[in-house]
């Protein structure tokens, strides 16, 4: 194998780096383009998706609540998977979350240092079960004033059309803050071994996975915080406040939307919930307390080595 070549670029408020190997330096060209196209669906999705952006598909439908509106296929597979997850988990994984995140103070664009302040009243409370999907026409429809927040679905989608461009090379990693897919092997032949990051000692592990054609996703209550590090990023919908019954959550999953949505809803859930939920999911995971307690599925410790082939 050649010498593993690695890009990063500063997307979705964190740094995406993509790492490959290829074995044939012919395939430098196109693997090159392919990193190319990888790299640019996390911009494509962005745009769609943020809430940080008043002119963003995802802020058009804000604006026209009550309208029924075409939308693209990234924001429609984004919406109606958090919709499956929001359902999956008891309402513990909520998209419209948009609102209650910014008036915490999660309203700053990261790359413009500009805050926003969406001029949206919310009539009552609102849940996912406001948000409406026609898969026909392919619109959405928001039933009331309400702001999507796709924070926990985003990366893992970006990250999946990514992989999904670098297949035929084999063997990369795509890393989105914390969000990977591990494809084939490492520059050494061998299985990718990942961290987990304890979650309270910035530089210590606390525990690693050897994944082949796997994405793991950890959501930790130490990745983003506001009101100067008095509240975290990740919130329990029935009271809007940062949920405190995890630290950190990891899941292994086939698809990194999936570990990327389940690792936010097993953390609002915490270990009695949230471990039966990744089980019913099929997926394994991890979910570290804040007295540091551990919980895992049954499958977590074991061995994703290659042989399974990747299913995005
Ligand atoms: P992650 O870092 O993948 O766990 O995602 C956290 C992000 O998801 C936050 O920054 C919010 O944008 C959004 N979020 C926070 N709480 C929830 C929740 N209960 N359900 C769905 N998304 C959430
Ligand atoms: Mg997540």
């Amino acid at each position: 194998m050649n010498e593993p070549a690695t890009h990063t670029i500063v997307v979705m408020g964190t740094i995406v780096t993509i790492q490959t190997a290829s074995s044939d330096p012919k395939h430098s060209r196109q693997q090159d383009s392919a990193i190319e196209r990888a790299l640019a669906w996390f911009h494509h999705i962005e745009e769609r998706c943020t809430r940080f952006n008043p002119q963003s598909e995802a802020m058009r439908l804000s604006n026209q609540s009550g309208v029924s509106l075409p939308v693209s296929p990234v924001l429609y597979e984004a919406v109606g998977f958090a919709l499956e997850v929001a359902k999956a988990s008891d309402g513990a994984f909520d998209p419209t979350l948009g609102l209650a995140m910014e008036r915490l103070g999660f309203d700053r664009e990261y790359s413009t240092g500009q805050t926003v302040h969406t001029d949206i009243e919310p009539t009552s409370a609102v849940s996912y079960r406001d948000v409406l999907l026609d898969p026909i026409r392919k619109t959405i429809t928001l039933l009331r004033p309400l702001v999507l927040d796709l924070g926990a679905v985003a990366k893992g989608l970006a990250v999946d059309m990514a992989a999904r461009e670098l297949r035929e090379f084999e063997s990369f990693a795509i890393n989105a803050g914390g969000d990977l897919y591990l494809g084939g092997c490492n520059p050494k032949g061998e299985p990718w071994t990942i961290g987990i990051r304890h979650p309270r000692h910035e530089d210590a592990l606390i525990d690693s996975v050897v994944l082949s054609n796997r994405a793991v996703c950890t959501s930790g209550d130490y990745e983003r915080t506001a009101d100067d590090g008095k509240v975290h990023h990740i919130l329990d919908p029935r009271t809007n406040a940062p949920e405190k019954s995890a630290a950190s959550v990891t899941v292994i999953a086939q698809s990194t939307m999936l570990a990327d949505a389940l690792a936010t809803a097993a953390f609002v859930l915490g270990p009695e919930r949230g471990i039966p939920l990744l089980d019913r999911m099929g997926v394994d995971g991890l979910i570290v307390t804040p007295s540091l307690d551990r919980y895992e599925t049954r499958g977590m410790s074991r061995d994703y080595r290659p042989g399974a082939s990747p299913v995005l």
